[in-house]
C-alpha cells in the first residue's frame, strides 16, 4: 500500500484551477521532488499532502485513510501526529532560545522533554547551540533547528516547501546533508524545489504546469545503470575484504533504500538481516557486472597503459554499461583471459573461459 494515494485532486480558487485532476501515488521511504515554474500549484499540492487544506473535488488517502473530506479540526490533529514541516521560512520564535523553539513544539505536541529536545538537535549537528537565539545562528542553522522541530512527533512524512530557498550555497548543502541522512533512515520526504540540482537528488520529480502534474522519472538506461552500481557495491561488500574497488564516483549506493526496494521488486535483492543482500538472479546480474567491470580496468592498464588507478576506475564504471556480452568475451579473450583485476580481485570467467566465475557466498538463500 503506498503511503499517499492521490486521485483526481481539484482545488479551485474562484475560476483559477490551482490544481487540475491530479493523481499520484507516493510510497513509504521515497525521496519526491515537486518543480515548477511560480504559480503552477506546488504549494497548493503541498498543502492538500500536508493536510493543511481541503481539496474541492478528489482524494488523498494517507496510510491508508481518506483525508480529503476531515473537518478543519480533524485535520489539525491529523497533521500533527503525522506530519513534519519545513519551510522557506524559519518562523523560530525570536526571543526563544534554539532548545526552547524545539521545546515549544514538543509542548503543543505532547509534553517537553528537554532531554528529547537536546538530542533532536544534536541529531541535526547544534549540540553546541542550544541557548543560542535565532538571531545569533546563520540561516542554516536556524534551517536547521527547524527541521529538529519538525521530527520532534516522528511525522510519517516530512514535507518541506524550497527548505534552502533562503539559505547561501554552503547553508544549503548542509542542510540537504541533513535531508539524505534522514532519507536513508527510512523518512519519506516530499520537497518542493526550484532547483534541478536539489531535484536530482530525489528518487522521483513530478512537475507541475498549470495545476497538472508530469511525472518525470529516471529513464530506464539510467536506472539500469543504477542498478548495476549497486549490485556491484553489493558484490564487492560480500567477496571478503573489498571496499577499496567502489567505483570512485559512486556514493555509497547500499544506503538508498528506495533504490533497494526498487530493486527487490525486480527479484535483483532480497531482504536481509534489516538490509538487502542479492539474490540468484542478482548474483547472476552482479558476476556479469564485476567481469565487465574488470576486464574493462585491465584494458584500460595493459593495453591502453593508464596507470592512475582513478582514471582505471572512473573510466572502468562507464565502460562497463555500455559493453554488451559478446564484446566482453572479446575482450577476454584478447586480453589472454585474465583471472585478476588490476587489485588483484578474481575476474568471474565467462562462456568464452571454459572456467566457473568464482562468487562470494549468497546470503539467507
Ligand atoms: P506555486 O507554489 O507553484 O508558486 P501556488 O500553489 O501558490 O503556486 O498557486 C497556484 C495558483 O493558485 C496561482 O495562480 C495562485 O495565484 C492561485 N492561488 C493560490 N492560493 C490562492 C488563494 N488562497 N486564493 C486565490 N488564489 C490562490
Ligand atoms: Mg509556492
Amino acid at each position: 500500500m503506498p503511503l499517499i494515494e492521490v486521485r483526481n485532486l481539484t482545488k479551485a480558487y474562484g475560476d483559477v484551477a490551482a490544481l487540475a485532476d491530479v493523481t499520484l501515488s507516493i510510497e513509504k521511504g521515497e525521496w519526491i521532488a515537486i518543480m515548477g515554474p511560480s504559480g503552477s500549484g506546488k504549494t497548493t499540492l503541498v498543502n492538500m499532502l500536508g493536510a493543511l487544506d481541503r481539496p474541492t473535488s478528489g482524494r488523498v488517502v494517507f496510510d491508508g485513510r481518506d483525508i480529503s473530506t476531515l473537518s478543519s479540526a480533524d485535520l489539525a490533529v491529523f497533521r500533527r501526529e503525522n506530519i513534519g514541516l519545513v519551510f522557506q521560512q524559519f518562523h523560530l520564535v525570536p526571543y526563544l532560545t534554539a532548545l526552547e523553539n524545539v521545546m515549544l513544539a514538543q509542548y503543543l505536541h505532547s509534553m517537553a522533554d528537554e532531554e528529547e529536545a537536546r538530542k533532536a538537535l544534536a541529531s541535526v549537528g547544534l549540540g553546541e547551540r542550544l541557548r543560542h537565539l535565532p538571531s545569533q545562528l546563520s540561516g542554516g542553522e536556524q534551517q536547521r533547528v527547524c527541521v529538529a522541530r519538525a521530527l520532534i512527533n516522528h511525522p510519517k512524512l516530512i514535507l518541506a516547501d524550497e527548505p534552502t530557498g533562503n539559505l547561501d550555497e554552503a547553508n544549503a548543502a548542509l542542510v540537504l546533508g541533513l535531508f539524505m541522512k534522514l532519507h536513508n533512515a527510512g523518512h519519506t520526504i516530499i520537497m518542493v524545489t526550484h532547483s534541478p540540482d536539489v531535484g536530482r537528488l530525489a528518487n522521483r520529480r513530478f512537475e507541475l504546469r498549470h495545476g497538472h502534474v508530469r511525472a518525470e522519472v529516471r529513464s530506464s538506461k539510467e536506472e539500469e545503470e543504477l542498478f548495476e552500481d549497486v549490485l556491484q557495491q553489493l558484490w564487492e561488500r560480500q567477496e571478503a575484504g573489498a571496499d577499496a574497488n567502489a567505483c570512485a564516483d559512486t556514493p555509497n549506493l547500499l544506503e538508498n533504500r528506495s533504490l533497494l526496494m526498487a530493486m527487490q521488486q525486480k527479484g535483483l535483492v532480497v531482504a536481509d538481516n534489516g538490509g538487502f543482500a542479492l539474490s540468484r538472479q542478482g548474483v547472476d546480474h552482479a558476476r556479469d557486472v564485476i567481469r565487465r567491470h574488470r576486464l574493462a580496468e585491465r584494458l584500460f592498464q595493459d593495453t591502453f597503459e593508464i596507470r592512475s588507478n582513478e582514471q582505471i576506475e572512473s573510466n572502468a564504471c562507464v565502460l562497463e554499461h555500455v559493453l554488451s556480452p559478446e564484446v566482453t568475451n572479446s575482450i577476454c579473450k584478447f586480453l589472454g583471459h585474465p583471472k585478476e583485476c588490476p587489485h588483484k580481485r578474481p575476474i568471474p570467467g565467462g562462456e568464452c573461459c571454459e572456467r566457473s566465475g568464482k562468487f562470494p557466498k549468497v546470503n539467507n538463500m
